[in-house]
């Protein structure tokens, strides 16, 4: 079986290719993202292999089902990117990679509080240039505090559990609510009013794009934390900058950002950014922004690759399409 793997980087390589070999199929490595443009390249392959920024809107997968493609295979958790009404139109059938490794997103969202609110890299910039002046580096102690999560699935559990350690009052909203432990669920409002630090562990749909936006940061805490390892469009970028600017916000943590897709995973250090609000988020020493890499660990790696090609394998060998979105 051939797959046409889009937006291919070394480490994809590295962990995708024994896995290939080991179930005997072919894999094109190809390091353009999936698009209008692209989908072309998919042509003559039964299944194409694609991440978080590949665009598998209504067009490219009507292109995909013309070349002949009959599976998406997300090497991902979350579906936003495609268009999962064409896909069924088309009879493309689309899996995804459900939980691969909750622990590397919520410890990686603990590094971003941890960071934003102790300063932690303007620390490491200072004393590089042998400036060991504390002055305006002074966070607060994460103990007693209230953390508000936003998404109690499983990397929100994930991220309850590492809080809990850190002696924090836990306050979740969910529309879907589980019983844990310690956690006091509470309507939005609520839980925006109270928490010291928000993080946001919910999936991008048409109800949660800008769930923080002017209104629901009107409601926080002044000098509220923020961090969103999540997806970019939870937040209006706008309203963050406007946060930013008015002080409201005393810290932001990224590992997405609305418009990521031009940008994240590329080198554009010989470049002029053309996005002027990436480019003031930047320039916030209290703003850390890193580029989608929450996930980004050899056990989530492996599990990826593995799941992945399982995946595949269950579809195109006739097993058991657990993974299936519809
Ligand atoms: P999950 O499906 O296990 O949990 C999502 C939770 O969000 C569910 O409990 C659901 O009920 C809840 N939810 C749905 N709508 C909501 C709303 N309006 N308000 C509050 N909660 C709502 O998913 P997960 O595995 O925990 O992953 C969560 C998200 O993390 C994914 O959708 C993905 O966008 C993101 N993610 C990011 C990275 C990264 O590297 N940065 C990696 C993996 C996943």
């Amino acid at each position: 079986m051939k797959i046409a793997f889009y937006d291919t980087k070394p480490y994809d390589k590295i962990w995708f290719e024994p896995e290939a070999n080991k179930k005997g199929f072919d894999i094109t490595f190809i390091e353009g993202k999936l698009n209008e443009n692209t989908a072309v390249l998919a042509k003559d392959h039964e299944a194409v292999c694609i991440f978080v920024n590949d665009d598998a809107s209504k067009t490219v997968i009507s292109k995909l089902k013309e070349y002949g493609v009959k599976a998406i295979l997300l090497r991902c958790a979350g579906f936003n990117n495609v268009d999962l009404k064409q896909a069924n139109k088309d009879e493309i059938v689309v899996m995804r990679v459900p939980s691969y490794s909750p622990s590397s997103v919520a410890e990686y969202t603990m590094g971003l509080i941890l960071a934003i609110n102790r300063h932690i890299h303007r620390a490491y910039v200072r004393t590089r240039d042998f400036n060991f002046s504390i002055n305006g580096l002074m966070g607060f102690d994460l103990n007693s505090k209230v953390a508000g999560v936003i998404g109690t699935g499983k990397i929100g559990q994930e991220m309850i559990r590492i809080l809990k350690g850190f002696n924090m009052k836990i306050y979740a909203f969910d529309p879907f609510p589980i019983p844990i432990e310690e956690v006091e669920y509470v309507d939005l409002d609520t839980l925006l009013n109270k928490a010291d630090i928000i993080t946001l562990h919910c999936p991008l749909t048409k109800d949660t794009k800008h769930i923080i936006d002017k209104h629901t940061i009107s409601k926080m805490k002044e000098g509220v934390l923020l961090v969103n390892t999540s997806r970019g469009a939870l937040v209006d970028t706008q309203a963050l900058l406007e946060g930013l600017s008015s002080k409201k916000l005393g810290g932001v943590g990224l590992d997405v950002y609305e418009e990521e897709d031009d940008f994240f995973f590329e080198d554009m250090s010989n470049t002029n950014i053309s996005d002027d609000d990436l480019v003031r988020l930047t320039s916030y020493r209290n703003v850390i922004i890193t580029s989608h890499q929450a996930f980004f660990t050899k056990e989530a790696m492996s599990a990826i690759a593995k799941d992945t090609l399982d995946n595949a394998e269950a579809f195109f060998m006739g097993g058991d399409l657990k993974n299936l979105i519809k």
